[in-house]
């Protein structure tokens, strides 16, 4: 946070072009090597949204960046505080077209904050029943099939 602080004051824009530097992106063969357990995402990564959506990014779940359809130029990240569940979006200078930080991702479709979308991801994956996830993750049955 300090470093953004920083960062801030020399005159960085406030609104950045990506939401982590490009190098801390990992390379697929990492993603494919992966290992994490429910202790690890629920200790280090689902602990806010900004942790949960800077580690999407960087595992590439996420869109890291995003580019106007309109114009082809780069949106920057942009505040958006009547936004459900994100509180920000993309957002084109030139011609003000906004597209969520979701779009073309796993959780583009989904009701819920990434926060709660990632530990139900884990617990589908590590073949758990709906009723075990639900219990675990306290959400509704309705929320878990949306
Ligand atoms: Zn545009």
């Amino acid at each position: 946070m300090a470093a953004v602080a920083v960062a801030r004051r020399r005159g960085r824009p406030q609104n950045p072009l990506t939401i982590v530097p490009p190098a801390d992106v990992v390379d697929t063969v990492v993603l494919m090597d992966l290992k994490v357990n429910a202790k690890f995402i629920h200790t280090w990564i689902t602990v806010d949204y900004e942790t949960t959506r800077n580690w999407l990014v960087r595992h590439r779940l996420l869109a890291n960046s995003a580019t106007c359809r309109q114009y082809h130029r780069a949106m920057r990240l942009t505040k958006c505080e009547e936004l459900e569940f994100d509180k920000e979006q993309w957002r084109c200078r030139d011609c003000s077209m906004a597209q969520s930080i979701r779009k073309s991702s796993f959780f583009e479709d989904a009701h819920l904050s990434l926060m709660e979308q990632l530990e139900i991801i884990y617990w589908w994956t590590t073949d758990n029943s709906q009723v075990a996830i639900m219990l675990e993750l306290n959400v509704s049955h309705k929320t878990l099939i949306d």
